[in-house]
């Protein structure tokens, strides 16, 4: 079992130390649910639907969220048999600066089974299954996971830190974002993990595993990590910074998306520090791997891309997809002033020539392209849905475009926008003769549109149109066009817009 740990510096986020669906499923994750009747993944408390996450029950909320991360790794990894989780959540170490957040591992090992890529080499379980083809371990369940249920609002634990459920990697103040730490642990699951007893630095039976096959200590003789012997293992766990990942994929994406921080040599470093942390040294990225990844043993900040996990895993033996070539960073979906503001980071392995970014609602069929139909720049890092849907799951995708126009899509992100609470008052005066006054009222920060249309529906002037802080706000028509002309008497419409909603008056201008 490896542990995923949050230290913390009063009520903020981390220290120290750092650390951290598309479309097409290329494997499907079964989430099991291993709690007992009205606990964990069954708590029946009633819960408010958040950050594009359904669910009514804190259990279901769970579920969901558990099955969103889970899916996130579907769409990476490819296995032709569905890969079993069993989840559970009970009381892990916590106190009011760190926790233990979750932890996980495969539930088997396996050597010597048809489509292994090495002999007398262990596999874990769902990677043994996707060589194989077919489920060696008889259906049970691949990988178990356990999360800390001390977090909830208990100011003994992380000064009163609760798990975020919400899909959007947005939790709010001091709160842990679930998806992140879900991602985290399957990612030890899927293979992100030695078996080597780290304690003796003996193999598992006297086996290589898979993951050990890739490590060395640099420099160090012998170098590579199976040909030590038992003592050398134990010293190069704690052999900071000279423990390296020496797998292909993973050190040439290291050098693509330039790493600031955390190499040695051209290899990424992987957390060894002087003292052993059994469940963390060995089988992490090192702490000091800048910008953060997914893999580190201490949570940062939330994270959606496994980032070079992807490439470790590809190293380990694991068929991918191909949209594994790209890792996204910083990628969220913020909601201010009921726009969604869209970030990101590519970093990709082969040409791109830009980005386009699509939006879905929850629950119905089809993407709309936002972007236009020419592709972002490629130096472009936000797009801004100015006029989303409210009250609606929205999910969004940014896909990196191909030369030839294909695309590699980032992991989705969900927002949901909350209706704004309007208030457009009548005109004073009216009728009026030559200019007027219209008051409106937000409920919180909004791009806001006050247009006046005449009688037959055509444009006359736009009076705003930008963001307007929540509160109480006034315009001011002077009765002229947005050529400036004086216009006939009649009847007009004002028209209010902040997101999706609508308000309208009518007014009469009498000369
Ligand atoms: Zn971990």
């Amino acid at each position: 079992m490896n542990g995923l740990y949050l230290r913390r510096a009063a009520a903020l986020l981390l220290v120290g130390l750092l650390a951290a669906s598309g479309a097409h499923a290329a494997a499907t994750f079964v989430v099991v649910n291993r709690d007992g009747p009205g606990e964990g993944f069954n708590d029946a408390t009633p819960w408010t639907p958040t950050g594009g996450n359904p669910a009514t029950t804190l259990g279901q909320a769970r579920l969901n969220a558990f099955q969103y991360a889970a899916d996130l790794w579907g769409a990476l990894v490819q296995s032709s048999v569905p890969i079993r989780v069993s989840a559970r959540m009970d009381p892990l170490t916590c106190t009011p600066t760190g926790a233990v957040l979750g932890q996980a591992g495969t539930n088997t090992v396996h050597r010597g089974f048809t489509g292994a890529l090495l002999a007398n080499t262990w596999y874990p379980q769902a990677l043994a299954n996707a060589l194989a083809g077919f489920d060696v371990a008889n259906q049970q369940d691949d990988i178990g996971a356990t999360f800390n249920s001390a977090l909830n609002g208990d100011a003994g634990c992380l000064g009163g830190a609760g798990w975020y459920y919400g899909f959007d990697g947005n939790p709010p103040g001091s709160d842990i974002d679930f998806v992140t730490v879900v991602l985290h642990e399957i990612g030890h699951g899927l293979g992100f993990q030695t078996f080597v007893d780290l304690a003796t630095g003996a193999k598992l039976s006297g086996f290589n595993d898979m993951f050990m096959v890739h490590i060395e200590r640099a420099p160090a003789v012998p170098p590579d990590y199976p040909s030590m012997s038992d003592a050398e293992r134990v010293a190069a766990a704690a052999s900071d910074p000279a423990l390296r990942w020496t797998g292909v994929a993973a050190s040439y994406m290291a050098a693509q998306v330039t790493l600031t921080a955390g190499l040695n040599g051209e290899h990424v470093r992987l957390h060894a520090p002087g003292t052993l942390q059994p469940g963390s040294s060995v089988s992490h990225w090192s702490t000091s791997v800048s910008p953060n990844e997914l893999m580190e043993p201490v949570l940062t900040s939330p994270m959606h891309d496994p980032g070079l996990a992807k490439f470790l895993l590809l190293d380990i033996g694991w068929p991918m997809d191909a949209s594994v070539g790209v890792v996204w960073r910083d990628l969220r979906a913020t909601v201010a002033g009921g726009a969604v503001q869209l970030t990101w980071r590519c970093e990709a392995d082969e040409p791109i020539v830009g980005f386009r970014v699509y939006r879905e609602h929850a629950g119905k069929t089809g993407q709309e392209l936002l972007s236009g139909e020419r592709a972002l720049d490629l130096g472009t890092r936000s797009f801004v849905d100015r006029r989303p849907p409210t009250g609606a799951s929205l999910l969004y995708t940014v896909a990196a475009v191909r030369p030839d126009g294909s695309e590699l899509h980032a992991p989705q992100v969900a927002a949901t926008v909350a209706a704004v609470g309007l208030v457009l008052a009548q005109n004073r005066p009216n009728p009026f003769n030559a200019a007027t006054e219209v008051d409106f009222v937000l409920d919180r920060d909004a791009a806001v549109r006050l247009r006046v249309h005449d009688a037959a529906g055509r444009l006359v002037r736009t009076l705003v149109d930008e963001v307007r802080t929540a509160g109480a706000h006034t315009a001011f028509w002077d009765g002229r066009d947005g050529s400036g002309r004086s216009v006939a008497s009649g009847a007009y419409v004002c028209r209010l817009e902040a997101g999706a909603s609508v308000r309208v008056v009518r007014m009469t201008l009498l000369k």
